[in-house]
């Protein structure tokens, strides 16, 4: 679903993604760790082209990324991004903030958009949220409705870049929850965290990444118990 072959990315002279290969089949949830600063976030942005890459290749669905205009619209709409801020818009409700993007970009008729989010906020456990503003909801709250304005672009693939950093510790559950259902229910994700209980639990493949390369990428299982790198066990030594 998410290819990227040999993928370079330079901020001026920083060399911030170096020769990148990761491949993210149809239905698996693949965890990327890493130190702050190894690169994770760029890798995410790069995928849905918030980021442009300075070599390589990136396909998503088999289709090599657009560069702009309608196309590069149409793949915005096909991967769902969640980002740690949960940028919802403010002025409006919680219901409306789901709904919105289906009707401008997917043409989706008011009616049916405002059925759909509120099937969606069911699905995330806020359905008594709907007509609420953000500033009235908590932290976890406002990243499921956050879930499910991503998920109400029908997107073939999610993309999670520490999505329960900002949030307080006892809301972190209920959206890893919501995020380890998507998860069964077979959808794609690449999913950024810190947080080691998902990426056990609920990932595929864990993917290592430091200083612009990925150094590991093997089962969880394997990562957690039988590291093969130096930096992945000094990452882990610090974190676990
Ligand atoms: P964190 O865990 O702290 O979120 P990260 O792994 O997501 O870190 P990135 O945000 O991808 O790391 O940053 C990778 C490198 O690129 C860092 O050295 C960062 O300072 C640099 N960088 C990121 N965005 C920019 C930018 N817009 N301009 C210049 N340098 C940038
Ligand atoms: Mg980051």
């Amino acid at each position: 679903m998410i290819r990227m072959e040999g993928v370079d990315k330079f901020f001026g002279d920083l060399h911030v993604l170096k020769d990148i290969n990761i491949e993210v089949p149809a239905g698996q949830v693949v965890v990327v760790l890493g130190p702050s600063g190894s690169g994770k976030s760029t890798l995410c942005r790069a995928i849905n082209r918030l980021e442009p890459i300075n070599q390589g290749v990136i396909e998503v669905d088999g289709k090599p990324l657009p560069a702009e205009g309608k196309a590069l619209a149409g793949l915005r709409a096909d991967v769902g991004m969640v980002f740690q801020q949960f940028n919802l818009f403010a002025h409006k409700t919680i219901a409306d903030n789901v709904a919105l993007a289906p009707v401008k970009v997917r043409k989706m008729n008011k009616g049916e958009a405002r059925q759909h989010a509120m099937g969606l906020l069911e699905r995330v456990g806020i359905t008594d949220q709907a007509e609420k503003y953000p500033a009235q909801l908590s932290g976890g709250q406002q990243q499921r409705a956050a879930i499910a304005r991503a998920l109400a672009m029908k997107p073939k693939v999610m993309l999670f870049d520490e999505p329960t950093s900002a949030l307080d510790p006892e809301m972190v559950q209920e959206v890893l929850d919501v995020m380890t259902n998507l998860a069964k229910e077979g959808m794609t994700m690449l999913v950024v965290t810190h947080e080691m209980g998902f990426a056990r639990r609920a990932a595929n493949r864990v993917v290592f990444m430091s200083d612009g390369e990925i150094v590991e990428d093997s089962t969880p299982d394997v990562f957690f118990t039988a590291p093969k790198s130096d930096r992945a066990k000094d990452f882990l030594g610090k974190i676990l």
